[in-house]
């Protein structure tokens, strides 16, 4: 079968008669279990993905047929899915089952797209090589010795290994855009406030997004809106009406500011350093102008992140006691022993770090030095990434400072796993939108992706954006 890069594809082979859902299902289902080692599925959903294929068939036919009517979907492990199993890839929620679906999951469902199954992640989303699920490992399809990145990594291999058509992840400081680069697809972090994140197991709730993996533009932006909109179970959502993106048109002159510590910091490898640097040439030499700034706040932000993530983790994950969800321990005998034993049982040894840390820096002793400071410079980050943004449409960035890393090179080391995240968590501490584009690969054939951070609540802008950066790499 052709594979299909493009949603609006499907439609018109579905439309034709060319293609079947049933047809594009077992395909999908074929590709999973022919590449079931790189470990992209906790559980997949096959009968019921092909019943619904038949259904939707049937709409088809009948012309009732949403604007997702084929397109095959998988779900990271952190969205809830009415009566299916949800996890964040921990031991803590093993048997856990949804009782309601996220607000994205309905929509997209209402919209007639079909799931086909939950994809592992890094444990609670804490992570940046999948190398911390409790489900082992994902292997990234490009080279099945490296890391496909993290936290979303099932759903960047999904896509990436053609096991569905496109997915869904979340970002807290860069899991949807970090994996997407390592793996050649479109990942894109809505603007905070955009997408509901009711039904989303949450992981620091004023960082956290949904947005989606996709192999083409135009697919992250229909799934985009579909997804975007007031939700009146997400109190932190923006209260206007759901925009509508049309197709994205590359504009003739653009602006764009290149952070000067991309292209100069000692941790930027040099493949990407030099496709950044092409990338910045033609677009000069296309007549776009390309101003530099310095960030001197780069060094503060994988700190900050650090201190506000773990500090809403310890909070947020607080609820898993062993008494509401998931597992309780076999060898708990009175309350105390129920939240201890179920946690100490429950939770991996990075997930317990990061409580362990947000407790800290929470504690009444160390609350000013830490925590409120940490917000403090967050609000400094925001000010003056909106004030680069005055002058310009967009900041230009690699979305990673290397391509993909070896399996064990950074596990290690905490450190240097955090610092994977230099150049995405800026755009989660600010709130704005990001996208990850993938227009380059090292010669050995490694994606590496390009990032445009935009304005907030900019998004058809940076769509625009995107597509004159992938016509100045064509
Ligand atoms: N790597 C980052 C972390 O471990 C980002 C994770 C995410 O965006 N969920 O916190």
């Amino acid at each position: 079968m052709k594979t299909y890069n493009r949603i609006s594809e499907v439609r018109s082979d579905l439309n034709s008669g060319a293609v079947s859902c049933v047809q594009l299902v077992n395909h999908y289902l074929q590709n999973i279990e022919d590449k079931k080692h790189l470990n992209a599925f906790l559980e997949v959903w096959a009968d019921e993905a092909l019943s619904r294929a038949t259904l939707i068939d049937e709409k088809i036919k009948l012309g009732t047929a949403g604007r997702l009517a084929g397109v095959v979907v998988a779900l990271k492990d952190v969205l809830a899915y009415k009566n299916h199993k949800v996890g964040s890839s921990s031991k803590i929620l093993e048997g856990f089952e949804s009782l309601y679906s996220a607000t994205v999951v309905q929509r997209l469902f209402d919209e007639d797209a079909i799931f086909i199954g939950r994809t592992n992640c890094d444990e609670f989303a804490m992570g940046a090589s999948n190398e911390n699920s409790a489900y082992g490992p994902v292997k990234n399809a490009a080279d099945e010795s490296r890391v496909p990145g993290g936290s979303s990594g099932g759903s960047a291999v999904a896509v990436q290994a053609n096991m569905c058509h496109c997915a869904l992840g979340s970002d807290t400081g860069g899991s949807i855009r970090q994996p997407s680069a390592f793996t050649g697809s479109f990942g894109f972090k809505p603007t905070y406030g955009l997408i509901s994140r009711f039904g989303l197991l949450a992981y620091a709730s004023s960082f956290d997004q949904i947005g989606p993996m996709t192999k083409s533009l135009e697919d992250n932006m229909l799934l985009t809106e579909i997804m975007a909109g007031f939700d009146q179970h997400d109190a932190t959502m923006r209260q206007q009406p759901a925009d509508k993106y049309t197709t994205a048109v590359a504009p003739k002159k653009a602006k764009f500011a290149v952070m000067n510590e991309a292209i100069h910091h000692p941790g930027v490898a040099e493949e990407v350093k030099s496709s950044f640097k092409i990338l910045i040439k033609n677009l000069e030499n296309a007549g776009h102008e390309i101003t530099y700034f310095d960030f001197p706040l780069l060094e503060q932000l994988v700190p900050a992140y650090y201190v506000l993530t773990t500090a809403e983790a310890s909070s947020n994950l607080s609820r898993y006691t062993g008494m509401l969800y998931g597992k309780r321990s076999e060898n708990a005998h009175d309350l105390e022993s129920t939240y201890t034993l179920s946690r100490t049982e429950g939770f991996g040894p990075e997930v317990k770090r990061r409580i362990m840390l947000g407790t800290f820096v929470l504690s009444s002793d160390h609350y000013d030095a830490y925590y409120s400071k940490a917000q403090k410079v967050r609000r400094v980050i925001q000010d003056q990434t909106n004030s680069v943004l005055e002058n310009v449409d967009a900041i230009l960035i690699p979305t990673t400072s290397t391509p993909a890393f070896k399996f064990g090179e950074k596990s290690k080391d905490p450190i240097a796993m955090y610092l994977a995240d230099l150049f995405t968590v800026q755009a989660n501490l600010a709130g704005n939108p990001a996208i990850s584009l993938p227009l380059f690969e090292t010669e050995a054939g490694l994606p590496m992706g390009i990032q445009l951070m935009g304005k907030s609540f900019k998004e058809q802008e940076l769509f625009n954006l995107s597509q004159l950066l992938i016509e100045t790499c064509n």
